[in-house]
């Protein structure tokens, strides 16, 4: 399948006043044609930052990249000025948000919102703008669309302004949506209907998702691969079958293990994981996950694993996959 994006180790830096902050360190990842890749991790993993690289939303200074590629349809986006990112944001590569209002504006009805985005990037009149966001909320499951279209955002309930968001970053149909932690802010059932939203949309608007969430159990049903990422790495990748049903990172069995069961009807007890995620001012030399991993070893303090290729789509860094280290299979918690 084509690559719409291709993420080659990329490493974003932040200057604060004690240290440099390194939050994404070597990152590489594709995403392919109305495929769904969902980035798994911790808050401070380097998820947020890493998606918010792609659509050059970081402010530098002090943020900097520090060697790395990032393309877009072949082209490279690290080079682009603020104004070429203008004409690509929002009409090739859009992002929604956890909390739909801190990315809709309150003062302007979601009709204009949709129209605002289409007059800009496909020079459409008002008419066929207004039209066109119609269409888009009916699309999206906004019931009612010929009275919504003139509401505001605070005349929304939690679920419909989340739907709105999804309307305004579709108008363009995009070739990429970033969704950044989409329905942590919802209640289960509104979540479990916006994923099914944004899987239908992917169906009939062709658009690669990148679905940055903390909770692998969103994972399962929304997307097609999945990147677990650890102190600003990412750590093991590959299908959801096989990061489901084949783990072999201990930070991707920990969350496994802190991960509601599936069917729901488990008493087991959730396994939170001990510890903290590193300092990313000063971190580790080996494995990020050396300290809180229970099956560490002396290699992994000093030396950073490669990754071993397990199979096409899977590949994980962690020292138990190298044939010298002892045989170590998944704890009970991590099977699903
Ligand atoms: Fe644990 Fe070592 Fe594997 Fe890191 S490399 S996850 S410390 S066993
Ligand atoms: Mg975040």
């Amino acid at each position: 399948m084509k690559k719409v994006l291709e993420v080659k180790d990329l490493n974003v830096f932040f200057d604060t006043y004690k240290a440099e902050v390194q939050a994404v360190r070597g990152v590489s990842f594709d995403l392919h044609e109305k495929e769904t890749l969902a980035i798994v991790g911790e808050s401070g993993s380097g998820k947020s930052v890493t998606s918010q690289s792609i659509m050059k939303l970081i402010p530098m200074p002090p943020g900097k990249f520090a060697g790395g590629s990032i393309k877009f349809n072949g082209e490279e986006l690290i080079d682009k000025s603020e104004r070429q990112m203008e004409d690509i944001r929002g009409k090739e590569i859009s992002m929604i948000f956890q909390d739909p209002m801190t990315s809709l504006n309150p003062t302007m009805t979601v009709g204009k919102q949709i129209a605002e985005s289409l007059i800009k990037h496909q020079n459409m009149s008002k008419a066929q703008a207004r039209k066109r966001g119609l269409e888009l909320l009916e699309l999206v499951g906004i019931p009612n669309p010929e009275a919504r279209i003139d509401q505001y955002p605070h005349e929304y309930s939690g679920g419909m302004r989340q739907r709105g968001m999804i309307a305004i970053a579709l108008a363009c149909n995009p070739k990429v949506l970033i969704a950044d932690e989409p329905t942590t802010a919802l209640d289960v059932t509104i979540q479990a209907q916006i994923l099914d939203l944004m899987r239908d949309l992917q169906d009939k608007v062709n658009t690669s998702i990148i679905l940055i969430t903390h909770d692998l159990g969103v994972v399962a049903n929304a997307a097609h691969r999945v990147a677990v990422m650890y102190g600003g790495k990412i750590i093991e990748t590959g299908t959801v079958d096989e990061i489901f049903y084949n783990p072999t990172h201990p930070y991707t069995w920990g969350l496994l293990g802190s991960m509601p069961d599936l069917e729901g009807d488990s008493d087991e007890e959730l396994q939170a994981i001990p510890g903290t995620p590193p300092d990313l001012a000063d971190p580790p030399k080996g494995c990020p996950f050396a300290a809180r991993c229970p099956y560490a070893m002396k290699v992994c303090e000093n030396h950073m694993p490669d990754y071993f290729e397990l199979s096409d789509t899977q590949k994980s860094a962690c020292w138990l996959l190298d044939e010298r280290s002892p045989k170590v299979e998944p704890p009970e918690s991590a099977k699903v």
